[in-house]
């Protein structure tokens, strides 16, 4: 089902002291004023902080995601984290295929398929992340990248499981830069995606796909990203990162 959803991609940032605090500020904020019942949230913390992010959400209204899962299913994989191991502590989503994964950890577009594969096999969603670098923008190829990243990491699905997936479009030159696409930029480019699933799965199956804006998304500038038609919420990086900021752009709608 097509929904609202901010989710906070952390990186690999904080203490475990200071995680357990800002988790513990963003649900005193939302229990204290809640969010409108359309609204999802998503926190993605480091692997070692999630038991205590799922614990904390188990008491308030949002809801936990992982920014990696491994590629293999069980066994000898020193340093892996399965998708079996995420769904046994209550993780609920994964995002998959961050530029940052792909870049500095060569994740192919093969290996992005199989850890969707596992995922969703482990009753977690996907928040399978798409986009271009720059050079491709101006070589007026980005659209090229875009379908090739879409067409490889989720293509092989079938309706029911595509059903589950959520889509994050993160122009890698906005990624960290404080430079954002222009609301046009990103409307063009969710436009674009959500053509490329009508083809494949169909006008139904499209319409209820949600695609996320992320790169350089912060409190000010949330609001006129998400009013975009095909805009349906933000991947966050650095601005989840302050609770008050992030709840914020989770108010944005
Ligand atoms: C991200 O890394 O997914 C991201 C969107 O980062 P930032 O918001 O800091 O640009």
């Amino acid at each position: 089902m097509r929904r609202k959803i901010v989710a906070g991609n952390w990186k690999m940032n904080k203490r475990f002291d200071e995680a357990e605090e800002l988790i513990s500020e963003i649900a005193d904020i939302i229990d204290a004023q809640p969010l409108d019942e359309d609204i999802e949230m998503i926190i993605c913390p480091p692997f070692l902080f999630l038991e205590m992010a799922t614990d904390i959400a188990s008491e308030s209204e949002f809801h936990i995601g992982a920014q990696n899962v491994s590629e293999y299913d069980a066994g000898a994989y020193t340093g892996e984290v399965s998708a079996q191991m995420l769904n046994s502590i209550e993780v609920e989503y994964c995002i998959i295929g961050h530029s940052e994964r792909r870049k500095y950890f060569a994740e192919t577009d093969e290996v992005l398929a199989t850890k969707i594969n596992l995922a969703l096999a482990n009753e977690i969603e996907p928040i399978f992340c798409c986009g271009e670098v720059l050079s491709e923008r101006e070589a007026k190829i980005h659209f090229d990248t875009v379908r090739t990243q879409i067409e490889k990491g989720l293509f092989h699905l079938s309706p029911e499981q595509f059903y589950n997936v959520v889509i994050a479009y993160e122009p890698i030159w906005a990624i960290g830069t404080g430079v954002v696409a222009s609301p046009a930029q990103a409307q063009e480019m969710h436009a674009y995606i959500r053509g490329l699933i009508k083809e494949k799965y169909g006008a139904e199956l499209a319409e209820d796909t949600t695609i996320l804006y992320g790169g350089s998304c912060n409190a000010d500038n949330a609001t006129v990203l998400f009013s975009q038609p095909d805009v349906d919420g933000g991947l966050i990086g650095g601005a989840s990162l302050k609770a008050k900021d992030f709840v914020q752009i989770a108010r944005s709608f």
